[in-house]
């Protein structure tokens, strides 16, 4: 069976617009506005001359603020179950937030490998931003920008280190 790679976190972090990314097609839709978009969406990608298998988690993403953390958890535990490799989606812009920490917390206990992309950080002095969520727990965190494509590749290079 091929690698599995679970792309998780809260609504709007940017995970379709990064599993885009990664699979370099658009699958996944980007909203705007949280919204309703599909539960999970799967591909295959390459990196480096290996295929793996991508999971883009979404869900329902509106609601009261505990019905979604609750949402966000719920999958987040179905990803788990299936992955090899968490990547751990987190806003730049936002900081730590308690519904991130609410998955981190589930992730933590899972014992699986997580790695944490810190997204939209778009240029050089937005990587500041980052230092924050390494009080998350999980060891070095990976500026990105999903956009623009930038970090993309030490993010996969930190994700296949643990297959
Ligand atoms: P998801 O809910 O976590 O799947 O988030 P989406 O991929 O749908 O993205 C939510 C919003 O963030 C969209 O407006 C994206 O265009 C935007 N976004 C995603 N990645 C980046 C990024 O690296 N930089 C910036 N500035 N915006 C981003
Ligand atoms: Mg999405």
């Amino acid at each position: 069976a091929l690698p599995v790679v679970a792309i998780v976190g809260r609504p709007n972090v940017g995970k379709s617009t990064l599993f885009n990314r990664i699979v370099g097609e658009r699958i996944a839709i980007v909203e705007d506005r949280p919204g309703v978009t599909r539960d999970r969406i799967y591909s295959k990608a390459e990196w480096r001359g290996r295929i793996f298998s991508v999971i883009d988690t979404g869900g329902l993403d509106i609601g009261a603020e505990d019905e979604i953390v609750q949402r966000v958890r719920h999958q987040a535990e179905l990803a788990i179950e299936e992955a090899d490799v968490i990547v751990f989606v987190v806003d730049a812009r936002d900081g730590v937030t308690p519904a991130d920490e609410a998955v981190a917390e589930l992730l933590y206990r899972s014992g699986k490998p997580v790695v944490v992309a810190v997204n939209k950080v778009d240029n050089r002095e937005q990587a500041d931003a980052m230092y924050d969520f390494y009080r998350l727990g999980f060891g070095e965190v990976y500026p990105i920008s999903s956009l623009h494509g930038t970090g993309v590749g030490d993010l996969l290079d930190a994700v296949f280190a643990h297959f």
